[in-house]
Formats: structure tokens, C-alpha cells, sequence
């Protein structure tokens, strides 16, 4: 039952009545339930098929490097990998969000320079853009984390960042030592986030403008960046103006 309204209480202190409405949410809990169960069923689904989809196509980019081949057959090759890394990266999403809600997304921390792990973040992420990134800040900030999954965030955050300025081509990456915290920031020129949608950026399977999205995506990166992010005692946050551009942030304490 979803309760709206508010308690009236005696001068002592001891609730009187409440005013308001009550609402059955039994429905919606449970469309929900299926919505998570049917994404955890049709995932699994997928996983097989693409994975030996993935090994196939990973033999046939070892022969079209050591046999002849046509320039036709190197150019499907390159097509179909190319599609495939894509569908690798949404089922991975789907993936990892079943693992959260079923509280299995284990964590394997080590400790290491997030400085590193960023300028290498950005280096891998650079040949496939015309965006050109900047990192600026500190040479170094020690934490102890994992680091694949700290490296989502970030290429989350990167890619976001390139997806959502198709004008404007410049990115800063900003290193700080905040207090305790290490504190990454990402900032794009493009799009900007509508104020009054910043509240649910982070929401599962939210989308601004889902319906008109000229973009491509599950609206699912934010949500699971968030949840790595906290499970490491750090924060995660957006500052953004409309139509100028969007600074995504987080913070991981520093181990000493
Ligand atoms: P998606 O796969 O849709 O990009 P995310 O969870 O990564 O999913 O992001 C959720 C939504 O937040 C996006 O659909 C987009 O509307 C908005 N968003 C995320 N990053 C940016 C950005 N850098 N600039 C503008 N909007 C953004």
C-alpha cells in the first residue's frame, strides 16, 4: 500500500489520525517483477547465441588477417564485429542489472592509481571518436577498488559524454583530491540535461525524452554506474545546464 497524506498528532506527541489517501501498488509491484524477470529470462536467452556468435567472428578476423581474402569479405568482417561489440555491450547492461537486483554484482578490490586507470580509459575510448579529450589534475590518487568496475563507470560516463555532444567535440576530464575523496569529472559541451529531469538520471531503465530519443540506448548505464559507485562508499552526481552542457562526477575514498 503506497500511503499519501499526512499524520495529525496529539499534544503529546501521539499520532492522532492520518488524512490522506491509500493505494493499492500490488499491480504495479508486480508488473514491475515481471518487467526484471522477463529482462533476467530473455538475457540468458541471448548469452549463448552471442557468445558463439562472438568466437566465430573472432576466427574470422584471424583469417582475414593471415589468408587472402577480398576487400568485400574484410569489409563485412569489420561490419559484423562492429555490430556485435554493440551487442555484446547491451547484453552485458541487461546482464549486470540482473546481477544488482539479485545482489550478485560481486566487487574484486585491489588498489591502484584511479589517475592511471582514467588516462587509460580515455586513450582506448579516443580512436573510435572524433572527440578529443582532455585530462586535467592530479598525477595521482590511490584507491582501493575494482578496478574493471570503476572502469565502467568511467567508460559510461566517456561515452555518454561523446554520445550526447554530436556538435561540440571537446571533453575535459578533471582529476581532484577532495577532502578524503578522489573526485573524477567528466564534462561535455553538447546537449545538456532539462533541470527537472536531473532527479531520475540515475533511475533503472530511465531515458530523458525516451520516446523522441534520436540517441541509442537502455537508459541503463547511469543506473548501474550508480550502483558501483556506491558500493564503494562514494558518490555519484550530475551538474548540468540545458542546451551548454553536462558534468558528471564521482567520488571513491582514498586509501592511504
Ligand atoms: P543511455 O543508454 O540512454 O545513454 P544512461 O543510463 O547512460 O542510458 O543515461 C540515462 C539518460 O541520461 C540518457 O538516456 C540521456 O537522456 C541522459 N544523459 C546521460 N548522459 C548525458 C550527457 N552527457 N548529456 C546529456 N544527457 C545525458
Amino acid at each position: 500500500v503506497r500511503a499519501k497524506g499526512k499524520v495529525i498528532f496529539e499534544a503529546e506527541g501521539k499520532p492522532k489520525r492520518f488524512s490522506g489517501t491509500l493505494q493499492d501498488v500490488t499491480d504495479e509491484y508486480e508488473v514491475e517483477r515481471r518487467k526484471d524477470e522477463f529482462i533476467s529470462v530473455a538475457s540468458h536467452e541471448l548469452k549463448t547465441p552471442i557468445t558463439s556468435l562472438n568466437a566465430s567472428l573472432q576466427i574470422l578476423q584471424k583469417l582475414v588477417k593471415t589468408e587472402q581474402v577480398t576487400d568485400k569479405f574484410k569489409m563485412f568482417t569489420a561490419k559484423a564485429a562492429n555490430n556485435l561489440s554493440k551487442l555484446v555491450h547491451l547484453l552485458d547492461d541487461l546482464l549486470n542489472v540482473t546481477k544488482i537486483q539479485q545482489g550478485q554484482l560481486a566487487l574484486s578490490k585491489n588498489r591502484f592509481n584511479l589517475v592511471e586507470l582514467v588516462k587509460d580509459s580515455c586513450e582506448h575510448i579516443s580512436p573510435g571518436s572524433d572527440h578529443e579529450i582532455a585530462v586535467t589534475g592530479v598525477d595521482e590518487l590511490m584507491v582501493y577498488a575494482d578496478y574493471r568496475r570503476v572502469d565502467q563507470v568511467i567508460v559510461n560516463f566517456l561515452s555518454n559524454a561523446i554520445k550526447y555532444s554530436p556538435q561540440s567535440k571537446n571533453i575535459d576530464v578533471i582529476l581532484e583530491q577532495e577532502g578524503s575523496n578522489a573526485k573524477v569529472t567528466v564534462c561535455d559541451y553538447g546537449i545538456g540535461i532539462n533541470p527537472e529531469k536531473l532527479p531520475h538520471l540515475f533511475d533503472r531503465y530511465y531515458r530523458v525524452d525516451a520516446l523522441g530519443h534520436q540517441f541509442s540506448g537502455l537508459g541503463l548505464g547511469l543506473y548501474i554506474s550508480a550502483d558501483i559507485i556506491k558500493r564503494h562508499d562514494g558518490n555519484i552526481g550530475v551538474d548540468s545546464q540545458w542546451g551548454e552542457g553536462s558534468q558528471f562526477w564521482f567520488t571513491l575514498p582514498i586509501d592511504q
